[in-house]
């Protein structure tokens, strides 16, 4: 096969244009720079439509892992330099059909630099002649066993056999910066995923109540952001909030089955708050209209109305199903469906109110003060920077 020393990385989102698509450019630079900066004989090079990693030595399945996981990349392949000869192209591209051990094959030629005199179906024609002449290897052009790509450039030229998808999306951070209140269950790490595709910075925010809450439900969420981390330029801050005196004060006001109702609307105010002080324009949430009591869309109304700030909620008309998917697709579920307690859980009253309304819920709200409790619990707040799991060393 071929002697792979480039990658070669096509920009997702090609509708992108004028200043936005340099601010892509330039924000997927970064990004990609950082997620690999481990690996320092790496060097980089961009133009309009393309962008390139020499791997100087650097074993290509470590960079491949990476690069799978950076959103505004549409595809990859790991190439082969040859100079822009067209002697050396179709010389290169004869002994790499040789080495395939394929039957057939199709020539994918493309010429980036117009000057070049030969175009695309001319070195085409002249690769695959040379090809079918000194090989047993036919042409088959709607399912061939290797696909020969060849990239015509200026001086360099490129040859790949394999295009690798990438995640698509947007650069991370592009966007802006989003507080996501992430929680340990399923919803919240794929709707991290989602907000992170679409070019957004995710901070997160955690409430947990020890000492109902365990050490083990606080490390299953800092797993599933460290998870999420990969996505997030390789490092997410998460606001760790205790909750417990809110928690216990809010159901001696309320009880069933306002507990919920209420809870959900001090856990808002304290994300509105945190996300104004971190400089994050939203906050988000993995709700999914219906799922449960405080998903109706008048709890969701109820809950909203206490604060100003824009509220993203990515997975809102997502199935159960399609949820549960992308989380194993991401790799979060396994870890989501531990069987560690939630603050939610555990106060967890019978009968939540599924229709509830704002009147009733300032008169259990006048009960007790809780702006000072909000403020206490937002000055104790833990502060945990996150990055990605251990991986097995490729090198
Ligand atoms: P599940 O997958 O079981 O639905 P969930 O985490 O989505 O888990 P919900 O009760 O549906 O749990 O909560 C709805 C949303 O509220 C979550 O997606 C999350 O954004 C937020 N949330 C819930 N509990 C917490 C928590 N303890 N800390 C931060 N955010 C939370
Ligand atoms: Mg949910």
């Amino acid at each position: 096969m071929a002697e792979f020393d480039t990658v070669l990385i096509r920009y997702g989102e090609l509708t992108t244009k004028g200043k936005n698509r340099k601010d892509f450019i330039r924000c997927l630079d970064r990004n990609i720079r950082r997620i690999l900066s481990d690996y320092p004989d790496l060097t980089f090079q961009r133009n309009y439509d393309r962008f390139y990693i020499r791997l100087n030595g650097t074993n290509p399945d470590a960079v491949t892992e990476k690069l799978r996981k950076v959103f505004g990349i549409s595809s990859f392949s790991l190439t082969e330099r040859v100079d822009t000869d067209i002697d050396v192209i179709t010389a290169r591209c004869l002994e790499i059909a040789k080495q395939s051990g394929k039957h057939t094959f199709k020539m994918i030629s493309r010429r980036h630099d117009k000057s070049f005199p030969m175009n695309s179906d001319a070195i085409n024609r002249h690769v695959a002649g040379e090809i079918l002449r000194n090989t047993d290897m036919k042409v088959d052009v709607h399912h061939p066993e290797l696909e020969l790509r060849v990239e015509v450039h200026t001086y360099d030229t490129y040859l790949m056999s394999e295009k690798i998808p990438g995640a698509g999306g947007y650069p991370t951070g592009i966007n802006g910066k989003v507080l996501l209140m992430l929680s340990g269950g399923i919803d919240s790490p794929v709707a991290a995923y989602e907000l992170m595709k679409r070019g957004l910075d995710v901070e997160a925010i955690h409430f947990a109540s020890p000492p109902y809450t365990s050490e083990n439900a606080r490390q299953k969420v800092l797993d599933l952001a460290s998870m999420m981390s990969e996505y997030n330029q390789g490092r997410m801050k998460v606001h760790m909030v205790e909750f417990t005196k809110l928690q216990l004060e809010i159901y001696k006001a309320a009880g069933d089955p306002y507990a919920v109702t209420l809870m959900r609307r001090m856990m808002v105010r304290l994300a509105q708050a945190c996300a104004e002080a971190n400089g994050c324009l939203a906050i988000a949430t993995g709700e999914s209209l219906g799922q449960v009591a405080s998903q109706t869309l008048e709890s969701i109304a109820c809950i909203n109305s206490v604060i100003s700030i824009p509220v993203l909620r990515p997975l809102i008309c997502m199935d159960k199903v399609e949820i549960i998917d992308l989380s194993r697709k991401i790799g979060t579920y396994e870890t989501s469906i531990l069987p560690y307690e939630d603050c939610c859980t555990i106060f967890d009253p019978k009968n939540p109110v599924t229709k509830p309304t704002n009147k009733k819920a300032e008169s259990y709200e006048k009960l007790f003060d809780y702006s000072s409790m909000i403020e206490e619990a937002l000055e104790t707040a833990e502060l945990i920077t996150v990055t990605p799991p251990e991986q097995e060393d490729y090198l």
